[in-house]
């Protein structure tokens, strides 16, 4: 590896050193399709218009806000203050990875300036390209963790720079601020951020590396290799190249390191792996890095590993809504086909990294395929996210919810918000490709686009209401008559498949088939690789009609998907489709889907800042007088992506299709209809009441209080009645995730009950039971009240939390 690194710098001197390149010089290897640049894309209105136009008048705005109130730019000012000679700093945020907030902030920004000028927020970002300026220090390392204070930097920065780099985020850092710069350089033609980039790079081009005293580390969260390689773009210096490719080859070398294992992707080389494992985000950033420097070097080894990743996840480890990384407890990828709905994770972060890595896939290969599940994330597992009013994000993007999801303005580890704000203002450059005379439609969406052909510029411009129908007409303009081929997108929903895989299929097929006219004339085409090839000498004014039929359809999934037996999804064109609580009348878990009643699509132009509905009938099935009653109902069902936009309530994309699958309402009891509160810090404390009881104490799937990060800490959690109430029994089923999190059993708890305005310990029975995997009851002297409160006592290095709470 070591020499195979050394040859490639060798040939990138060579090539540096032979000034300009010769006619009679090789091409370079790159991508097989080039990109129409961001700037060359406008996305005048439409569905993803819209949403880019609150990108850039509210949320890019509020993530710059929220840097400053939170002290990450405090940090930088702390670190350039510290340089000065100020001594005892204290690093004002939570994370030590808090600077990449700010770079992904920025990176918003500039992709925000390349759409049109807004002299007020390129000052605002100079002001703070200032403030990382001086936060640098004189070698060109960057990292405020440790600078602010480096004889205490944070724990998880450690004690030195590098040596705890599996957790520190300093190599992370580096990358998000390469990516900002060359976003920040190409918006604006300024250097002043991107020289502080190259100083960075520079530095640890020369800290890290093949030759003898350089630190042979990997990062422990990828992004630098995605960043090197932008950076490589804009200044054309190879070693950026060469460092990134350094990183890649090194992941999984236990000669170089001691290896961090799959939660980091480097338990094997990189051309070694086959499946999608660890940390979601982390790896798709890094399949994206690799990806990269494949079609850089031109080594068809790296895209071979890819390419058996890819089939792993979109043929075991895909939700149907493009999310990626089931598993919430290590924020990753859990074992095939583990696809748990409630607690399905699919961080917003993850999502955005799949889809950068697909439309790298696509790039590479000029296939159709990839840019389908970048849509299919895009409009679902993405979008679900960005809450419409442009200042509310998830975290993560579960698939059903028992009410107990919001989204929220801001959160402590704040990823999330700044990429999306990043990826909003970027879409319109993912939405074309060319190459040599192709060009490659990927995206339906209103506006226009300025390509450049072999054949001269052209331009596209599109009208359409995609997603809500299928037509989208496209009026293609060259400056002169022009032969090249037009490759339009036929999405894989649109050809009966809702994903390159047998993970999800349609349970009846469509009976009508996509169309192309030209002028007004159909057009017969063959696909190739997903698109319909459209080639001919192009006049100016020339239109395309595409038609891609969108029945509703019924989507199943793999048997191997246990979470999903039983249970059908409903989609139309690129859009995964809910039912709501708002909606339903409260419950949705209790519905069966009628497989013989008609799904109709109908356009609600107020709803949801206009959204088409699904409608059709299911059977709701509840508890009255002990007996198990039903009643047909009418179904109103809204894209996935807008949902929890009403208030709190139940949600559902899985929906029964048989009654044993469905969970029938229970009847109210004395837990269910008082109310609950608990101690400070207590989250998702409605759950100990929602009569779902839990399969174990390690159940993520039906909502459960827990306290953590507290610990060793007295907790309370209470219900009040409305009237006296006469109470004998309770009992309580602890949560625990031993093996996954720092949840336990308690150490003790005790039950008072309110007599006046004071708190009295019933007369138990028997022993407070900690038990897992089961109720602890305890029978206690009866007492007339109108409260109940348990007071609960952490372990002393473990938090604790309740699934469920009853009362007699
Ligand atoms: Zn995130």
């Amino acid at each position: 590896m070591t020499t195979r690194v050394r040859v490639l710098l060798c040939f990138f001197i060579a090539a540096a050193l032979a000034g300009p390149a010769a006619a009679a010089d090789p091409p370079k290897p790159d991508y097989a399709v080039t990109a129409v640049p961001l700037s060359s894309v406008n996305l005048t209105g439409g569905f993803w218009g819209a949403r880019q136009k609150i990108d850039l008048a509210v949320t890019i705005r509020h993530v710059m806000k929220e840097c400053e109130d939170t002290n990450r730019i405090r940090n930088f000012e702390l670190a350039a203050a510290a340089l000065k000679g100020a001594t005892g700093g204290k690093f004002a945020t939570a994370y030590a990875f808090d600077d990449s907030d700010v770079y992904k902030v920025i990176e918003a920004a500039s992709y925000a300036l390349a759409l049109r000028p807004d002299p007020a927020l390129e000052k605002d970002l100079d002001a703070w390209i200032a403030k990382i300026a001086a936060a640098m220090e004189p070698d060109g390392y960057i990292y405020t963790a440790r600078t602010i204070n480096p004889a205490k930097p944070l724990r998880m920065s450690g004690p030195t720079r590098w040596v705890n780099e599996e957790e520190s985020h300093e190599l992370y850092c580096a990358g998000h601020m390469y990516e900002a710069a060359v976003a920040h350089f190409q918006a604006t033609g300024k250097r002043n951020f991107l020289a502080l980039a190259i100083k960075n790079a520079d530095f640890i081009d020369k800290t890290f590396g093949p030759a003898k005293g350089q630190l042979k580390l990997v990062p422990g969260h990828e992004v630098i290799e995605m960043g090197l390689v932008k950076l490589y773009r804009v200044t054309g210096e190879p070693r950026y190249l060469a460092l990134a490719k350094f990183f890649v080859d090194e992941r999984g070398d236990a000669a170089g390191h001691k290896l961090y294992g799959t939660y980091n992707q480097d338990h094997l080389p990189v051309v070694q792996q086959t499946e999608a494992v660890g940390h979601a985000v982390r790896a798709a950033y890094l399949y994206s890095g690799v990806t990269d420097v494949a079609a850089l070097t031109g080594d068809r080894r790296y895209l071979d590993a890819m390419d058996k990743i890819w089939d792993d996840i979109v043929g075991k480890k895909l939700y149907l809504t493009g999310g990626i990384g089931a598993a919430g407890g290590i924020e990753g990828f859990g074992p095939a086909y583990d696809l748990p709905n409630p607690s399905g994770y699919a961080e917003t972060c993850a999502t955005i990294a799949y889809a950068l890595w697909n439309w790298r896939m696509f790039l590479a290969s000029g296939d159709a395929k990839y840019m389908d599940l970048f849509e299919r994330a895009s409009y679902n597992a993405f979008l679900s996210g960005y809450g419409m009013s442009g200042d509310a994000f998830f975290y993560p993007n579960p698939l059903a919810s028992h009410g107990q999801h919001e989204r929220t303005p801001w959160f402590t580890c704040a990823c999330c918000p700044p990429n999306v704000a990043r990826f909003i203002a970027e879409l319109g450059g993912f939405a074309y490709g060319v190459r040599g005379d192709k060009v490659y439609v990927n995206m339906f969406n209103e506006g226009t686009a300025d390509v450049d052909t072999a054949a001269g510029k052209v331009r596209l411009a599109q009208a359409t209401a995609y997603p809500w129908d299928g037509n989208v007409k496209i009026t293609v303009a060259p400056e002169t008559e022009a032969t090249f081929t037009l490759m339009i997108r036929v999405p894989g929903w649109a050809q009966g498949r809702p994903v390159p895989s047998d993970l999800y299929r349609y349970a009846e097929e469509a009976k009508d088939k996509p169309a192309v006219k030209v002028n007004g004339k159909t057009v017969a085409f063959a696909l190739e690789k997903g698109y319909a090839p459209i080639a001919r000498a192009w006049k100016k004014g020339d239109l395309v009609e595409v038609v891609l039929p969108m029945p509703v359809h019924r989507v199943l999934a793999n048997p191997n998907v246990k979470a999903d037996a039983g249970r059908a999804a409903v989609e139309r064109g690129p859009l995964v489709y809910c039912a709501e609580g708002a909606d339903e009348g409260g419950a949705v878990g209790n519905l069966v889907l009628d497989g013989k009643a008609a799904l109709k699509a109908a356009a609600k132009p107020d709803l949801l800042n206009g959204v088409t509905v699904i409608t059709g009938e299911a059977t709701a099935y509840r508890y009255k007088a002990g007996q198990l009653v039903s009643e047909k109902k009418p179904l109103t069902l809204i894209p996935y992506y807008a949902w929890a936009h009403r208030g709190k309530g139940e949600m559902e994309v899985w929906f029964a299709t048989e009654p044993g699958t469905a969970r029938p309402v229970p009847e109210p009891t004395l837990a269910s209809t008082a109310k609950v509160t608990c101690s400070a810090g207590g989250k998702g404390v409605e759950a100990v009441h929602d009569l779902y009881d839990p399969t174990g104490s390690n159940d993520h799937d039906r909502g459960y209080l827990h306290w953590w990060p507290k610990k060793g800490t007295t907790e309370w959690v209470q219900y009040d009645f409305a009237a006296p109430t006469a109470l004998s029994e309770t009992s309580v089923y602890w949560f625990d995730d031993t093996g996954e999190g720092e949840c336990r059993v308690p150490a003790s708890w005790t039950a008072l009950y309110r007599d006046g305005d004071k708190w009295l310990p019933v007369k138990s029975a028997g022993p407070y039971g900690t038990a897992k995997d089961a109720f602890n009851t305890v029978k206690f002297a009866p007492v007339t009240a109108t409260a109940l409160r348990l007071e609960i006592k952490l372990p002393d290095k473990f938090s604790a939390g309740i699934q469920e709470w009853k009362v007699k």
